[in-house]
Order: C-alpha cells, then structure tokens, then sequence
C-alpha cells in the first residue's frame, strides 16, 4: 500500500452547512500524487453542475492518508431484489434487514424517517443517522448532519476489473461503484448490523440495503421520481459498543477497496 490523499467535497445553497445552507452535495476520494490536481478539479465541476441546483458554498478539503493506517477491504458482493413499486420496495428493504439481525420496529421505523425526512427540521441530512438495530433508538450526535462515512475509494485497478464483471448488468456506474465503497466500509466495523439507503436526487429512486451477511442489495424503487428526500441508516448492534470510536472509524480510517467479492469474474457476474 502507498501513501494516499483523502480528498473530500461538500456543497450548499443559502449560506455553508455550519450556517444552515442546505445540502446540494458531497463526495470522496482516496486517490495517488500524480492524479490528485485532476481529481480536485473533477470534484469542483461536480459539485457546481448538481441538479439539485447552484451551490453558493463548496468546501474541498486534501489531507495526507498515510499507508500504514489504510485499510484495505474486499468489495459487496450486488444483487438486485424484485420491487415493482415504492410500497413493495420499502417491503423488501424490512424483510431484507430484518434477516439480516434488524428488528421490524427498527427497520419500519428506518424506512419511515427517509421517507418523511431524517433531518429534525423535516429535510434532508448531510450524514447518516446511527441507529440501535433492536430498539430503533438515534444514536448520532447530531440530528441535523448526521454522522459522514468518508475516507474511501477503490483501487483503480480493482475499480476496472470490477466494472468489466458487471459492464452486462447496467450498473456499471459511479453512483453504484461509489456507494458499494461506501457500505464496505460501513459493515465492516463489527458493531455495524445493516445500512439502508435511498438517495436525496429527486431523479435516482433506486437504493440498497447492504450487510456483510447477504452483500449490496439494490432495490429499485424506494421512493417516486422528483421526490427530493433520501438518506442513509447505519444499524448498529450496542453490546460492547463505543459510539465515539464508531464515529472515528467512519470518519477517520481511510479505506480502500482492493478486493472484488469472493469468486468474482467476468463470465460469473454476466450470469447474475
Ligand atoms: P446520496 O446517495 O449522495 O444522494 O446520499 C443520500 C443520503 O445519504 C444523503 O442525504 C445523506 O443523508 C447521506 N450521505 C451521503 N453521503 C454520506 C456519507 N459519506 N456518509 C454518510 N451519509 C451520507
């Protein structure tokens, strides 16, 4: 492993995220020396051309990820679940999570909050919310923002082979690629139980339910084009559970994904 550069973006509308902007964007990378300017300049092109609208604040931030910290991970293995509708969706994603070791309260209770708006004030928020998978109680600090899952990115390497074994199932696509990082390296903490996510982008309705039991589970339809509320949920087991050290692990171990799923190739994944 080489030494990295965690670079991260976020954006707002109305005043930055400390002054009570709201959220139009985030995103993370962990990427080499030699394409750190073109990543930086990547992001900042994203961030100001988001459908959700202009931004008037963006904050990059690059920090050094030193080697011997990294954490390499193995890729979700994906899979997608039959919902032909939102109501059936949000069927899938309980049942899914409640085999998974989510209780039914916690899970309706999870799919509810998204659907109605995590944040206290109704909206959206900028983190996830950390949830207790048997009581469906909040564990995150901060109710507004949430907690952020930052710090990681695939392999290049591992990134296009990945991409070559999924190129027949249409999901070859940053949003995907992206967020199957991101749940790796939110369950592989061992506290954590489950994620569930649905996007805030009024125009991508399909989501996941990810675990290290059963893998990335998209399912497509958790809400209606144009509805602009989303988020993520982290469940997590609370026996022999830190909340401070969760949070630190989320937000200050650099991950790398550097792995494809266990018996991953070409011709395999084409079957799926
Ligand atoms: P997105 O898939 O980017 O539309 O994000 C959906 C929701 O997930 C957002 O509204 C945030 O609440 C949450 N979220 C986005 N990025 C992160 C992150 N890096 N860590 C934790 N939660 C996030």
């Amino acid at each position: 492993m080489e030494d990295l550069y965690s670079v991260r973006m976020r954006s707002a509308k109305g005043g930055s995220h400390e002054h009570g902007g709201e959220h139009i964007s985030g995103a993370e990378r962990l990427v080499h020396r030699d394409v750190l300017s073109a990543v930086v300049m990547e992001m900042m092109e994203r961030a100001l051309q988001h459908e959700k609208g202009q931004p008037d604040f963006i904050n990059l931030t690059v920090e050094l990820a030193e080697a011997a910290i990294i954490r390499g991970l193995q890729a979700l293995p994906a899979d997608t679940l039959p919902a032909k509708n939102v109501e059936e969706g949000h069927q899938l994603a309980v049942d899914a999570l409640t085999e998974i070791g989510v209780s039914t309260y916690a899970a309706r209770q999870a799919v509810q909050l998204l659907k109605t708006g995590p944040s206290p004030k109704g909206g959206v928020m900028r983190g996830a919310i950390i949830m207790d998978a048997e009581t469906g109680k909040r564990l995150e600090p901060d109710q507004h923002r949430g907690v952020r899952a930052t710090k990681i990115d695939w392999a290049p390497e591992t990134l296009m082979h990945w991409g070559d074994a999924v190129s027949q199932l249409g999901f070859n696509r940053p949003r995907v690629w992206e967020a199957i990082a991101l749940a790796a390296k939110v369950v592989n903490h061992p506290c954590t139980v489950a994620e569930l996510c649905w996007s805030d982008d009024p125009g991508y309705v399909t989501g996941y339910v990810a675990s290290l039991k059963r893998g990335y589970l998209r399912i497509p339809h958790l809400k209606k084009p144009g509805d602009p509320l989303g988020g993520r949920v982290f469940f997590v087991r609370t026996t022999d559970f830190n909340l401070a050290a969760y949070i630190e692990y989320l937000e200050q171990t650099p991950a790398i994904i550097n792995r494809l799923p266990d018996g991953m190739t070409k011709k395999e994944a084409d079957l799926l």
